[in-house]
């Protein structure tokens, strides 16, 4: 509603086209107004008018089934949620200290972190243009806080560069922009780009390469100011009698070159890593648990979902209960699935040949993650780094110090591996103690000293041995795509599937939330027109 006398706003205008036009004019009015122009997020669902006592079950209490239980709830539909796991979210959650947490094979682990710690083993990161995902975290008052991605003080390690020696991302970046404007205003002064550029285009990118590569009068980047303003000093500007700043000895571009360094400019530089990016303050459950709070006494926690039958005009589903083994059946009108493929392929699921092949169709990744933690925060008090990841071409990839809790005393949980592909194979293979040992051991390297002595407890979760996902995340290549997907995310008859895998963002939370709204959004139509 328009303030009484006064020009409509934007909002205004924008709600009146939603409430005219639905979700998809309201999103080409919001991108043609200057908003939402990088995300499908149109606002919050308008599904009204849903048939009085319409029923549906939700299968999974990630953030796919409980915002779609949530929607649906909005609208008048009765909905229950039918969860595995006995808490909510799925892969949005956070271990921290006094949580148990068994993976397939057997091995429990009773985590030991400090109070306040905490390790995301799944989701850890959330793009600023993750639209749906930050407008429900509003909505349901979880607090975020920035999420550090680059941090030009943090390492970047190759064991077959600069002797195996750690180097700062600083340092490395500075010369490999250096490196490459001397490189290319050379090419420019022997005419080699003559062929894609004219003269005067030329001395324009010179000027450019000048200020971009810290390049002298000369046209070279060398050890002086410029160079020393991006890489940093050997003796840093000061106060008094020795104030004045040594500049440093920029590397040799061999040895820049073979640190593989520009893998780490990749990802920071790819749009979902892109400045400004947020976590949830106190983990990344947060945002399960807040989901949870607007589902309340609707979850059925513990119950893993057998059968899905849709005969005789409803949708019949069957679960065992996890602790007592006793198997119960629940009835409704409409379901909507968000088990990860990798389980469903497994269940009896009583929908199309096509949708079953589709299900089938979708192998998912592995990932490891590993949690220490240490008694000090030496990354910032020894070495300046807040936040943010230092690289390695050891099978951990990566550490990730804590963006939240900074210049506290501590203790602080490091994130101490984070890897995929065969190297998250090896590690998944080995049990939990032993994965944190080998964390430790290539940790080391980058933190020699300290790492070890400072440790007090660690956690590792292999995703290829989670029970309630088989996996990290699906993977459609552009094959399965064409064949399956639009069978996949179809509803089929009674049924409709969403999360992360029914999405073309996937293994990132706003796949699974947009998933779920365009489920629910077809399914109600769905229901309406029955
Ligand atoms: C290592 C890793 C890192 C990630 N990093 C990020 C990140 O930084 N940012 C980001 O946005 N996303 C990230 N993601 C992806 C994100 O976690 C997912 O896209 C999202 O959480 C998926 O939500 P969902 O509801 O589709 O599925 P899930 O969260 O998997 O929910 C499915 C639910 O179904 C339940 N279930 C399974 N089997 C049964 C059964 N038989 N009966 C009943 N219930 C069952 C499960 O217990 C679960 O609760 C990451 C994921 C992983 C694993």
């Amino acid at each position: 509603m328009n303030r009484a006398g006064g020009a409509p706003t934007r909002r205004e205008i924008l709600h009146a086209i939603g409430v005219m036009g639905g979700a998809s004019v309201l999103y080409q009015a919001m991108a043609t107004m200057g908003h939402a122009a990088e995300t499908q997020f149109a606002g919050p669902p308008n599904l009204s008018g849903a048939r009085p006592g319409a029923s549906v079950l939700v299968l999974g209490a990630g953030l796919a089934g409980m915002l779609a239980a949530y929607e649906l709830g909005k609208a008048g539909y009765k909905v229950r949620i039918i969860e595995y796991n006995n808490r909510p979210g799925g892969r949005n959650w956070s271990l921290y200290g006094g949580d148990t947490y068994a993976e397939l094979g057997g091995a429990t682990q009773k985590i030991g972190f400090a109070k306040g710690n905490y390790l995301n083993p799944g989701p850890w990161r959330i793009p600023y243009h993750h639209r749906s995902l930050l407008h429900y975290c509003k909505a349901f008052g979880v607090a975020l806080e920035p999420f550090i991605q680059l941090n030009h003080q943090a390492l970047v390690h190759n064991s077959k560069a600069f002797g195996g020696k750690p180097q700062r991302y600083r340092e490395l970046a500075a010369d490999w922009d250096g490196n490459v404007a001397e490189l290319l205003s050379k090419a420019i002064d022997n005419k080699g780009l003559n062929a894609v550029m004219t003269t005067e285009d030329g001395e324009m990118l010179k000027e450019a390469l000048r200020t971009w590569g810290m390049l002298d009068k000369d046209m070279r980047y060398v050890r002086g100011p410029a160079s020393a303003a991006r890489r940093g000093f050997d003796r840093p500007p000061g106060g008094g009698v020795d104030g004045a700043p040594i500049p440093s000895d920029p590397f040799d571009f061999r040895d820049v070159r073979q640190s593989g360094v520009w893998r780490a400019f990749a990802q920071h530089m790819g749009h979902e890593r892109q400045t400004t990016m947020f976590q949830p303050v106190g983990g990344m459950g947060m945002i399960g648990q807040a989901f949870a709070r607007q589902v309340e006494g609707k979850i059925r926690y513990g119950a893993k979902v057998t059968k899905i039958d849709q005969s005789g005009g409803a949708v019949t589903v069957t679960w065992t209960d996890v602790a007592s083994g006793a198997v119960e059946t629940a009835k409704a009108d409409y379901c909507v699935c968000t088990i990860p493929l990798g389980i469903l392929s497994q269940i009896d699921v009583d929908v199309s040949p096509g949708m079953r092949a589709a299900i089938a169709a979708v192998p998912y990744s592995n990932s490891v993650k590993v949690g220490l933690e240490m008694k000090s925060r030496f990354w910032e008090d020894e070495d300046a780094i807040y936040g943010g990841i230092s690289f390695t071409d050891q099978p951990i990839g990566m550490i990730s110090y804590p963006s939240g809790g900074m210049h506290s005393a501590g203790p602080g949980v490091i994130l101490g591996a984070y890897t995929f592909g065969p190297a998250s194979y090896k590690l998944a293979a080995l049990p939990p103690e032993q994965r944190i040992a080998a964390a430790l051991d290539q940790g080391a390297v980058l933190h020699p000293g300290r790492y070890k002595e400072q440790f007090s407890n660690g956690a590792a979760v292999a995703w290829s041995r989670s029970p309630f996902t088989l996996g990290c995340c699906a993977q459609w290549n552009e094959d399965t795509r064409k064949e399956h997907y639009q069978t996949l995310v179809a509803v089929d008859d009674r049924i409709v599937l969403a999360g992360e895998h029914a999405s073309y963002i996937g293994c990132w939370m706003e796949g699974a939330l947009l998933s779920s709204l365009d489920a629910i959004t077809r399914l109600h139509k769905r229901a309406l027109e029955a």
